[in-house]
């Protein structure tokens, strides 16, 4: 953990925060940071996520819409939880992976834990998102950038990527430029 990973807002990292991930794991996190490039061309934020099975099959993948659905709560996150809650049984739920550019808001933490999905991996931290935004002078969100694990404690997490989250950086820069040319 760096210095980076703690937020202004006073937030307590959990120990064991920001361990490394695998091969495996970078190959879906880079289709996640795919996704949050192809939201930030069509104007939506930068975020992506996907849905692993047991197995390694990809079942499903989305990414941020809040824009272009007019939908403030349109997080890849939440809709990848809500659909699973509705195609998987519960065994094939807590055993499925969630790969996620951006580390899950509470909002999508919360319908995470709510649907028993298995395990996080995310590119990058809330606190590393809220770090950069700060930077960028964009206003503090409307929720708290927790770490999932003080949201719902008993889904394992691991991130952030050291390769990929400067790329997740990379795009929120280029978003807010798009935002303000
Ligand atoms: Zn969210």
């Amino acid at each position: 953990m760096t210095d980076g990973d703690r937020v202004a807002s006073g937030v307590v990292v959990p120990p064991g925060y920001g361990a490394q991930v695998d091969e495996t794991d970078l190959q879906h996190l880079r289709r996640c940071v795919e996704l949050a490039a192809a939201a930030v061309e069509a104007g939506d934020e930068p975020f992506g996520s996907v849905l692993v099975s047991a197995s390694g099959d990809v079942l499903r993948e989305d990414r941020n819409r809040e824009t272009s659905a007019g939908d403030p709560t349109a997080h890849p996150e939440i809709e990848l939880a809500r659909w699973a809650g509705t195609h998987l049984s519960p065994a094939e739920r807590g055993a499925a992976t969630v790969y996620t550019s951006g580390e899950h808001c509470p909002m999508c933490a919360a319908a995470h834990a709510w649907v028993g999905l298995g395990r996080i991996v995310f590119a990058s931290s809330s606190a590393q998102t809220a770090q950069w935004l700060g930077e960028m002078g964009v206003p503090a969100a409307p929720v708290l950038p927790l770490p999932i694990e003080q949201v719902a404690p008993h889904v394992g997490t691991e991130g952030p990527s050291t390769e990929l989250a400067p790329l997740v950086h990379e795009l929120h820069r280029r978003h807010r430029e798009r935002l303000q040319a």
